[in-house]
C-alpha cells in the first residue's frame, strides 16, 4: 500500500504518494500537485525523505521554468513596450519573477524591469500595463501627476489593467472563504454585466 504523506517545497504543498517496490531507484513523478515516488524496499526512511525533497525541488524547477519565459524573452517583451514611450528608455535587464508580492518593479540602480510571472497567465494588454508602468519609472521614479500623465499617454489601459489586478488579487484572497456553490457560479462568469 501507498504511503501518503503532505511537504511544502518552494511555497507549494504537495501530497506525496510513496510506494515500495522492487526498483533499483528512486523514480518521481510531478502531476499537478501529487509526487508520486516509487522507491526500492532497501532504502532508509530518513535517505528516503532527504531524496523527496530533493527531488520535489527539481520537478517544482522545471515546471517553474517552463511557464517562465527565460530573461530573453522578458527583455524583448519590455523593450517592445519601451519603445511606445515618446523618449525611450534604456532598460538593461527584465525578468519574471515567482518571489516578489508585487506586480512589477524597476530598479534604478541596475536599469532591471522584475515582472511578475503570474501576469503570463493573464491578458496580454494587463502584462503590457504592467510593463509600462514599471519602464515609466526609469523616467519618474515616483507615482507623481506627471508619471500618471505619462503613463495613460503611452498605455491608455492603465486604469482598466489596475482594476483587472485588484479583481484578482480580491479572488486570490476571498477563495478560500467563499462557499463551494459561490465558487462554482464565478466559474462560470463572463466579462459582460449584462447582455446590453
Ligand atoms: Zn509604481
Amino acid at each position: 500500500m501507498a504511503d501518503q504523506r503532505q511537504i511544502t517545497v518552494a511555497g507549494i504543498t504537495l501530497t506525496v504518494l510513496i510506494e515500495r517496490k522492487a526498483v533499483k531507484n528512486i523514480n518521481a513523478r510531478l502531476r499537478d500537485t501529487t509526487l508520486h515516488i516509487s522507491a526500492p524496499q532497501s532504502i532508509n526512511d530518513t535517505a528516503l525523505d532527504r531524496a523527496i525533497i530533493e527531488l520535489a525541488h527539481r520537478l517544482i524547477r522545471r515546471v517553474h521554468k517552463r511557464q517562465i519565459n527565460n530573461e530573453e524573452d522578458a527583455l524583448a517583451l519590455v523593450r517592445q513596450v519601451a519603445a511606445r514611450f515618446p523618449n525611450p528608455p534604456v532598460i538593461r535587464h527584465a525578468t519574471f519573477t515567482l518571489t516578489k508580492a508585487r506586480w512589477g518593479s524597476y530598479s534604478v540602480a541596475t536599469g532591471t524591469v522584475r515582472l511578475n510571472a503570474a501576469l503570463l497567465r493573464m491578458p496580454r494588454w494587463v502584462l503590457e500595463a504592467v510593463a509600462a508602468h514599471e519602464i515609466a519609472h526609469a523616467i519618474h521614479p515616483n507615482h507623481s501627476p506627471a508619471f500618471w500623465r505619462l503613463l495613460r499617454s503611452v498605455c491608455p489601459d492603465t486604469d482598466r489593467a489596475q482594476a483587472f489586478l485588484a479583481a484578482v488579487a480580491w479572488m486570490a484572497h476571498s477563495w478560500d472563504d467563499l462557499l463551494p456553490v459561490e465558487r462554482a457560479l464565478l466559474a462560470q462568469m463572463h466579462d459582460k454585466i449584462d447582455d446590453e
